[in-house]
């Protein structure tokens, strides 16, 4: 396929070049970034005139605004646009509503898996939209990720995915509360982990990605804590979720005290650039208010 891919960035420009490792034929826009082995275009416009596709892989959904809006007219009609950004549900869909009217089907698709996961070519993917365009897309996404989920109409694969990460974000930072707590009563981590990780208080967060170094598995702590996964990211998908929860009207008590509890770490203290399991050294040098 001839494929416009804009937002060449961490995640962008792996995904991009395991689609040309595949034999497609990319065309790649940034507005910064100028990475190694994808050719380039002048404009988001200029890449995507001629696509069979267009993938963008941005930081938010003002971006991704602006973006569709100058990509969508020089797209021709009954092409797709492949959003893989993680974005606020209202921008997917505004974005959805604007292609349509250029007959253009849009799909969002988030991904989980990270950097090495772009690299490997094992992403999963969230996703929103008609399914007749999921089918079109599916041998791109099957490049560049191991699984994907049809979430159901525009924008169900961004409530999926911010979904998801607010579980993720409060239950890192009940694990990593709950450890700063054992070490206080005098808890061994290994007997912490021993017990949690096989008992009613494991999640991911324990038993695959436990933020305390030298216990269960090798994850970011086992590396002084650089991501990973950063907190700063974290709190974007946090407060995603927050804004979404808003708009729908939703209580979401835990994931607002995660969101403080991320946005304090991130903001105020010495979170930014670290991964976000972080939170247990952070909790471990404070004393309770
Ligand atoms: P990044 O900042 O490395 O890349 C974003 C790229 O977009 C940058 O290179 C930037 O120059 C470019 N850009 C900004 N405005 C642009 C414009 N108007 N036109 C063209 N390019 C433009 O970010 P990333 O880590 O690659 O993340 C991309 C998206 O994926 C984000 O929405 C993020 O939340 C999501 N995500 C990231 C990770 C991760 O681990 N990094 C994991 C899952 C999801």
């Amino acid at each position: 396929m001839n494929i416009a891919f804009i937002g060449l960035g961490n995640m962008g420009a792996p995904m991009a070049r395991n689609l040309i490792a595949a034999g497609h034929q990319v065309t790649g826009f940034d507005t910064a970034a100028r990475p190694e082995g994808i050719p380039l275009a002048a404009s988001a416009a200029e890449a995507a005139a001629g696509a069979d596709i267009a993938i963008t892989m941005l930081p938010n959904g003002a971006i991704l605004r602006a973006v569709a809006s100058d990509v969508l007219p020089a797209l021709s009609a009954g092409v797709i646009l492949l959003d893989c950004s993680t974005v606020d549900v209202t921008s997917a869909r505004a974005v959805a509503a604007e292609a349509a009217t250029h007959n253009i089907q849009t799909l969002d698709a988030p991904v989980s898996g990270g950097i090495g996961g772009a690299q490997s070519g094992t992403l999963t993917f969230m996703v929103g939209g008609a399914s007749e365009a999921l089918a079109k897309a599916a041998p791109l996404l099957d490049v560049m990720g191991a699984r994907t989920v049809h979430c159901g109409p525009a924008g169900n694969g961004q409530a999926a995915k911010i979904c998801n990460n607010m579980i993720l974000g409060a239950t890192m930072v009940a694990t990593c509360e709950a450890f700063a707590l054992a070490d206080k009563l005098g808890l061994d981590r290994q007997a912490m982990f021993d017990v949690v990780s096989t008992s009613s208080g494991q999640s991911w967060s324990m038993n695959t990605y436990c933020p305390a170094p030298g216990v269960g598995p090798q994850s970011p702590a086992d590396n002084d804590y650089q991501p990973g996964f950063a907190a700063e990211l974290m709190l974007k998908d946090l407060r995603l979720s927050q804004d979404a929860a808003e708009a729908a009207g939703s209580p979401t008590p835990m994931g607002a005290a995660a969101t403080a509890e991320y946005a304090s770490f991130v903001q105020q203290e010495d979170g930014q650039g670290r991964d976000f399991s972080a939170m247990l050294p952070r909790f471990s040098g404070k004393n309770r208010d």
